[in-house]
């Protein structure tokens, strides 16, 4: 029987007649095909695999154009190295994550058994950022793959090129029932975020975050919200090699030209360390990045947009008298057409500077001077809450009292970034951060439905649970 889906669009939605056309062929094949057996799934993930090593050299190309300036080894490192641990992950445990899991039945409802069955969801929409178009595109898209799941990707618009050259592969590997990318701008994307997905993944800003989870909402469309925000970095008192320290921390904030959703967005630092941080932050610089002109493993700024939001941010807060200070190695004098941004730090900043109060997104780095920690964890936890949190230090009391004292999407203690990484992690945000996390078997689960299915033995007699109660309770 023909399923009819008009009755499935929000009444005021004018949408694209081919997003709508897609949408209705993938939902029409994932309820056609409700249990699509591990084999295919294994096939689709070996797939988009094959898309990205066949074409790493072409992404990594339309990458390093749309930047304007992002290095092939970089793109390896940053987007490629992550997309496949996601695949290792997946492929070692899909038949594992797949099976039913058996649960004990409690004494009252025996001898039934139970088990909770894992199900694919159906149709998945997928909407990302710019800053990693492959990893955060292809991630979330295999992940949702590996548990049997039709993908429908809108990758940005700001990356037009690394968009335009997924869809056209997709287009080529995948027939369009079971994986498609749609381009476009914002109008595109609301009303891709409009189509009633059976999941919706959004990773981006929070104030588009907001809309998605809107427009979802009225679909009744579940959500995961990956979003950004302010990421704090604390260095500890009991921080003994502030040199290492410093080198970690620039690494963490310069990947990517500092366009990282986890990058520390901004440094909290023990009065006294001030000078000898700046002195080491300096030197990690230096050893990472010989050069800033024209050098590949450091990412251009996307566009002029976020460039001149970089400017405005520092103008505003030299205008309250904070000092923006050049750690940058000694320029090499070469002209770099391109628009990459020296890294600097911004001492004397106040609460009341827009540095410190909107997500940086580059390679600025404001430095928080305090004395005690506990004045600290009162102002982080006034704020949103973070993305990340990083800690650096010796003394695990002090450690565990910043753990137990604020409430992060995720954290790494002595180091940045790494808790991405790890695959068996769940990686996401909390509050204004985002909600639902993923990778591993959290991100398998989050394209998921678990079915509880309770299988009455043929020896029961209901008894205890049938009336008539009376007698049950004169009989008690
Ligand atoms: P963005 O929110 O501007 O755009 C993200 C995507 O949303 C794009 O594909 C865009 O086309 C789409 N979009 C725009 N308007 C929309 C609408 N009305 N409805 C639905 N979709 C819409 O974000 P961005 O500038 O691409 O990325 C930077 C932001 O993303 C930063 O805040 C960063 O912290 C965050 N981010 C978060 C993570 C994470 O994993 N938590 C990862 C990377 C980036």
């Amino acid at each position: 029987m023909p399923v009819c889906l008009s009755f499935l669009y929000h009444s005021d939605m004018t949408l694209p007649s081919h997003l709508r056309a897609v949408f209705d062929e993938q939902f029409r094949a994932s309820r056609a095909q409700i249990d699509t057996p591990i084999e295919e799934r294994r096939r689709r993930l070996d797939l988009l695999e094959r898309l990205l090593t066949d074409n790493a050299e072409a992404l990594a190309a339309a990458v390093d154009a749309d930047f304007g300036g992002r290095g092939a080894a970089l793109t390896d490192i940053a987007d490629m190295f992550v997309l496949r641990a996601t695949f290792a992950e997946l492929k070692r445990n899909l038949v594992h994550w797949s099976k039913p899991k058996r649960v004990r039945t409690p004494i009252y409802l025996q001898p039934s058994t139970a088990r909770i069955e894992r199900q694919a969801l159906g149709v998945v929409g997928i909407i990302g950022p710019w800053n990693y178009p492959l990893q955060l595109t292809l991630g979330p898209a295999a992940t949702a793959l590996a548990a049997g799941n039709r993908v429908m990707v809108k990758p940005s618009e700001l990356t037009p090129g690394t968009s335009a050259l997924l869809a056209k592969l997709v287009k080529k590997y995948f027939p369009e029932s079971e994986m498609t990318v749609v381009q476009g701008g914002a109008e595109e994307a609301a009303a891709f975020a409009a189509l009633p997905f059976d999941h919706l993944f959004f990773t981006g800003s929070t104030a588009v975050g907001r809309k998605v989870a809107e427009s979802a909402a009225r679909n009744l469309t579940p959500v995961t919200l990956e979003l950004g925000g302010k990421s704090p970095c604390i260095v500890d008192v009991s921080c003994e090699d502030l040199r290492d320290a410093a080198l970690k921390i620039a690494h963490g904030k310069l990947l990517n030209g500092g366009q990282t959703c986890i990058a520390p967005d901004y440094l909290v630092l023990p009065r006294h360390m001030e000078a000898a941080f700046v002195d080491a932050y300096r030197g990690a610089i230096a050893q990472m990045f010989p050069q800033v002109e024209g050098n590949p493993d450091y990412a251009a700024i996307v566009n002029e947009h976020h460039q001149a939001r970089l400017k405005g941010l520092l103008d505003d807060a030299v205008a309250l008298d904070a000092k923006v200070m050049d750690v940058g190695p000694a320029a090499t004098g070469t002209t770099d057409a391109s628009r990459r941004m020296r890294p600097v730090l911004v001492l004397d900043v106040r609460p009341d500077m827009r540095i410190m109060d909107e997500e940086i997104f580059g390679p600025v780095l404001p430095v928080v001077l305090y004395d005690q920690i506990d004045e600290v964890l009162v102002r982080i936890n006034a704020g949103p809450r973070p993305l990340a949190l990083y800690w650096f230090g010796e003394d695990t009391a002090r450690r565990d009292k910043v753990l137990r004292g604020t409430v992060s999407g995720g954290v790494t203690i002595n180091d940045t970034l790494l808790h991405v990484a790890h695959e068996r992690l769940p990686f996401g945000g909390v509050g204004e951060s985002g909600q639902g996390a993923y990778h591993g078997e959290a991100g398998f689960l989050r394209f998921t439905h678990q079915k509880s299915v309770l299988v009455q033995s043929r020896w029961a007699q209901g008894g205890l649970l049938y009336p008539p109660y009376g007698a049950r309770f004169e009989r008690i």
